[in-house]
């Protein structure tokens, strides 16, 4: 019967993004930030337990990182009551929500995507006003957040099919997918939308309850995602929204026996210290937790000495520079063969040049980084010993008047030594280090010298090379001749190699297994 429902579902195809070139795209983008700022500025967000609205014990300001002297919103902050509160109220609507019909999951995703397509210039809107992205990156991770509701609508068919077994004469035996529980989601700030959207969806789409917990920097991305979900039919119990600080919903959440899965993106640190807790089994506990955890990145450019240089330099500063180099997937390090080195490095350093510093609610090209201590974490870092490494651009923090946030200016720097901290450690800003490789084998071997392994660009016009690249290159997702940004849901399954995380490849076929648990019943006739 599944079959049928999934032959029902038409090809899936991207969610085309906003032409702003367009002035009447850009009056209509404009339009929704008037409107945004009217509707939500200074309001406060309720947690969401059991369907209804509560407070919690205080609350969270969020603040405008592109001028941090405006505050724009608040989040409550959840008490420990409620945290109990949400994973029973998400335990009791699992015993319902597992056994619901397939189809009508997929058919709650898709009229959410309806909703979603509708709404984008508002959540773009709301992105830029909390994470400091400018209209065409925001309106990229929008576009990403609908994709996932198709993409998730079929995946739920899908996996419902089950799987074929080799038959046998007097039984009839079969390998179906079950859902694991309550599902915790625990999401960062840098894509507030299509990640905590895409770890929910994978938990739903399986059966699950989610305790949906956003960043602290970013809650009304994902209070809109919640809202619309439930106007798109989803049972009200199926989320519980919760925000607040870590010391309630860290380690508390991630230690709770009745929570039967994390699933987490963000920083290493913490993914390594959810991965360790969860092991530890808790009293009153009956069941091993799964976990995935998607953490960071320090993801290389290649370019081979027979490369096009011009769009190696292109894809590597939209890589480096967009969203001011906070993405898990941002270019961070370049390693050429010392014949393109010097052209490369000088095409790279004027095209940066042409980068519009200002306000991203202006879509300039470059805004600030999400703190001020992020900024002074960065400088700090460029700031320590680097052996040889010449600056080449940038280095200093730009002079941005009255307005207060943590702005950096691009930064380059040449003949950075694979052993320095700047090469190996996750800067999550707008720096950007080049290392001169001796042959193309050389520049493979520097680009696999790190702990991380998420994404990677490969720039050469040999097919030679280009295979070797394919198979020795040690990453979750690599680009050849393509920059190493932009994975697309449904066709880029993302996620890393290494330390990059448990690999479990959002907008993938596989990442819905990891939502499951498998039954095989064998029944005579
Ligand atoms: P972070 O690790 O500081 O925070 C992520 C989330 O974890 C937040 O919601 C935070 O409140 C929560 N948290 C903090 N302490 C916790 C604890 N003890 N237990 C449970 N939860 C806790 O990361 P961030 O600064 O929000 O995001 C930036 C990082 O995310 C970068 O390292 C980036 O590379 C990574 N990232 C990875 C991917 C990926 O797909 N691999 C995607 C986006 C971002």
């Amino acid at each position: 019967m599944t079959q049928t429902m999934l032959a029902g579902l038409l090809p899936f195809e991207h969610e085309p993004y906003h032409r702003y070139s367009d002035p009447t795209v850009a009056e209509a983008q404009r339009a929704a930030f008037r409107s945004v700022r009217e509707q939500h500025v200074g309001r406060t967000l309720p947690l969401i337990i059991g369907g209804r609205e509560e407070h919690g014990d205080g609350t969270t300001a969020v603040r405008n990182p592109a001028d941090t002297r405006e505050t724009v919103w608040y989040a409550q902050n959840a008490t420990p009551d409620q945290l109990e509160r949400a994973v029973q109220a998400a335990t009791d609507a699992f015993e319902e929500w597992r056994y619901s019909d397939p189809l009508q999951r997929a058919s709650i995703f898709k009229r959410a995507a309806t909703l979603l397509r509708a709404r984008r210039l508002e959540f773009n809107a709301v992105m830029t006003l909390e994470n400091g992205k400018n209209w065409t990156e925001a309106d990229g991770e929008v576009a990403e957040s609908v994709d996932h509701f198709e993409v998730f609508a079929r995946e739920a068919l899908r996996w419902a099919q089950g799987k074929p077994v080799a038959p046998m004469p007097d039984e009839h035996v079969t390998t179906v997918y079950e859902p694991l529980g309550v599902v915790a989601c625990i999401s960062p700030w840098n894509f507030p939308s299509a990640i905590p959207l895409g770890m929910a969806l994978g938990a739903i789409a399986a059966g699950n309850t989610v305790i949906w917990k956003p960043a602290p920097e970013t809650p009304l991305s994902s209070y809109l995602l919640v809202e619309l979900l439930f106007e798109a039919g989803l049972p009200r119990g199926v989320i519980q929204f919760l925000t607040g600080t870590n010391d309630v919903l860290g380690d508390p959440l991630v230690d709770h026996p009745r929570v039967r899965m994390i699933a987490f993106t963000g920083s290493k640190a913490v993914g390594c210290r959810i991965y360790e807790r969860a092991a530890r089994v808790q009293p009153g506990q009956t069941w091993l937790k799964r976990v995935i955890a998607e953490m960071g990145g320090k993801d290389p450019t290649v370019v081979c000495a027979d490369a096009d240089v011009d769009a190696a330099a292109l894809g590597i500063v939209q890589a480096a520079f967009g969203y001011s180099g906070q993405k898990c997937s941002a270019c961070s390090r370049v390693i050429a063969e010392a014949d393109v080195y010097d052209d490369l490095l000088e095409k790279v350093v004027s095209l940066t040049r042409t980068l519009r510093g200002g306000l991203p609610e202006d879509n300039a090209d470059l805004g600030p980084v999400i703190h001020e201590r992020s900024a002074e974490r960065i400088m700090a870092a460029l700031a320590g010993k680097h052996g040889d490494a010449r600056l080449v651009l940038g280095g200093d923090r730009p002079d941005t008047g009255e307005r207060t946030g943590g702005y950096v200016s691009p930064t380059i720097l040449a003949d950075v030594a694979p052993g320095d901290s700047l090469f190996q450690e996750e800067l999550f800003g707008p720096v950007l280090t080049f290392t001169r490789a001796e042959s193309w084998e050389h520049a493979i071997a520097l680009a696999n010298d790190s702990e991380y392994g998420l994404t990677a660009s490969f720039y050469s016009r040999d097919p030679a090379k280009i295979a070797a690249a394919r198979q020795r290159m040690h990453v979750g997702n690599l680009y050849v001749n393509r920059k190493c940004t932009g994975a697309l849901s449904g066709t880029h399954a993302f996620g890393g190699y290494g330390m990059s995380g448990t690999n479990a490849k959002v907008g993938g076929p596989d990442y819905l297994f990891w939502f499951l648990q498998t039954k095989t019943i064998a029944q005579r006739y």
